[in-house]
């Protein structure tokens, strides 16, 4: 065996270095059936036993990169065969729930459907949520600062982070592990390590926010049938509904039309409006709320802002309503397959989407474009299929996506961060000046460059 492989293996005990098939058995990502490539995959079970694995890493200029889910979609957990892979499977563990403060602490290889399901049994919420949960955890939520369906009300990860604990390059450990929502002690170091997608630190612990478990939950699907209508819906709904507004979800017409051909998702609404809303609201009293909501979708339609709505009338019908949404598995085999996660302001969104949409059809006019995203915060993605092979085809697409975006003053990524998929384009959305304060930041904390080294800061 190598002789750093043996020396962490002392650290982390029998059977969590994993090398060979053990490590060519797993997969590069939740979403791939490509093996993983690493030196080795790595098990600790504690920070200290993080410390001791970076600590000699560090030493031995050992490139390193973590692990949490693999759902991330931005290449930012891909790993070569030089690389050591730092998984966080074992500190999955919920430390403790605290009702009357209102936070919990928990282990950064925690999924979180499991924290979800955990806080729900003592009648409180974790908001984050999105699609990958049964999968993602929170250290990579953490680490690409994960937006999801419910930023429209209680923000991103960041906002649910009141302190965490990360290893540094060199194995020093810092623990921020506050439990207040106001401390301006000086630097709020936490904050080096949310949305650095692992290039910082390693995230170990966090304490997250909780809230109150919302005892109602009104849902519906809207048809839309002109661009200009849908800012104005979003305002609408939020005035009436006084804010308990969480999600607002937008489907372009040829998303929908894809998820709900034949053998896909049955069809809620029928297939040929341009657009498609989900709308989703929580409150504490249901009579009051669902009265409230059904008066809000009849005030839409009055207006006419929508030309049809479905109200489901059980949970598995509003489940069916966001599988819609969020499982877009009879597109999900197209290959090749581009996907994008763009922000700017709403009222630019359909002109942008326009303009990629043309110059996607007119390069490839045998492809695929679909449009969806959290329209409520100026989040939308992109599934570019062009049905073509050629060597430059990613940064063809890639072109056609951000050369528009920068005229208006849109974010190469909204959510899922940088990575490598984005890693030449930051300069579109970042000054010289900031992206020369990430290098300065990053030779500071980790001067021999081992954590996720060729992520996020361009070379
Ligand atoms: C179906 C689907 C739906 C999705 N929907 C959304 C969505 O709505 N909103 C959204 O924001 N994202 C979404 N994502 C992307 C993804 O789920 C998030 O980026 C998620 O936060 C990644 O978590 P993970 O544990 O899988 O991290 P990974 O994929 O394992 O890693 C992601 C990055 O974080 C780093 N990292 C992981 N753990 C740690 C740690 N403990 N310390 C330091 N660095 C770490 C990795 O090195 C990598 O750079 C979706 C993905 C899928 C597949």
């Amino acid at each position: 065996m190598i002789p750093i492989l043996a020396e962490i293996g002392r650290i982390v005990g029998p059977g969590q270095v994993l090398t060979g098939d053990a490590v060519s058995s797993r997969t590069r990502h939740a979403w791939s059936a490509e093996p993983l490539e690493a030196l080795a995959l790595v098990r600790p079970a504690s920070s200290g036993e993080v410390s001791h694995v970076l600590r000699l890493c560090h030493q031995h200029r050992q490139p390193v990169v973590t692990h949490g889910g693999r759902t991330g979609l931005s290449g930012g957990e891909r790993a070569t065969a030089a690389d050591l892979v730092l998984s966080l499977e074992r500190m999955n563990r919920i430390e403790e729930i605290d009702p009357a403060g209102r936070t919990v602490t928990v282990q950064a290889g925690c999924t979180l459907q499991a924290l979800h399901e955990a806080v729900d049994a003592e009648g409180l919420y974790f908001p984050l949520d999105l699609g990958a949960r049964g999968s993602c955890t929170v250290g990579g939520n953490i680490a690409t600062n994960a937006g999801g369906v419910t930023v429209i009300r209680y923000g991103m990860m960041r906002a649910q982070v009141l302190g965490l604990e990360a290893v540094l390059a060199d194995g020093t450990v810092v623990s921020s592990m506050n439990r207040m929502l106001k401390n301006n002690s000086g630097y709020d170091l936490k904050q080096l390590f949310i949305g650095t997608e692992g290039t910082l630190g390693v995230v170990t612990r966090a304490v997250l926010a909780l809230r109150e478990r919302p005892s109602s939950v009104c849902t519906v699907l809207l048809a839309v049938d002109d661009a200009s209508k849908l800012a104005p819906l979003l305002r609408h709904f939020d005035q009436r509904l006084g804010g308990q507004l969480s999600s607002f979800e937008a489907m372009w017409g040829d998303y929908y039309r894809a998820v709900t051909v034949p053998g896909g998702h049955a069809a809620p609404l029928e297939r040929d409006h341009a657009f498609y809303v989900l709308v989703e609201a929580q409150g504490a009293d249901p009579d009051a709320d669902a009265a409230r909501f059904e008066a809000t979708v009849a005030a839409a339609w009055e207006a006419g802002l929508v030309t049809d709505a479905v109200l489901p009338k059980s949970r598995a019908e509003r489940d069916h309503l966001w599988a819609i949404r969020e499982d877009f598995g009879p597109i999900r085999h197209d290959r090749p397959m581009f996907t994008y996660d763009v922000s700017l302001p709403i009222g630019l969104m359909p002109d942008y989407v326009e303009e990629v949409e043309a110059r996607v059809r007119a390069r490839w006019p045998g492809g695929r474009f679909y449009a969806f995203g959290h329209l409520g915060d100026g989040n939308l993605h992109f599934v570019i299929c062009p049905r073509v092979e050629a060597a430059d085809l990613h940064e063809q697409v890639d072109a056609a996506v951000y050369e528009p975006l920068a005229r208006f003053g849109g974010a190469v990524s909204a959510e899922h961060g940088i990575g490598t998929e984005k890693r030449a384009w930051l300069h579109a959305s970042r000054s010289p000046e900031e992206i020369e304060v990430m290098r300065l930041l990053k030779r500071s904390l980790d001067p021999h460059g081992i954590l996720n080294p060729g992520k996020v800061i361009p070379g």
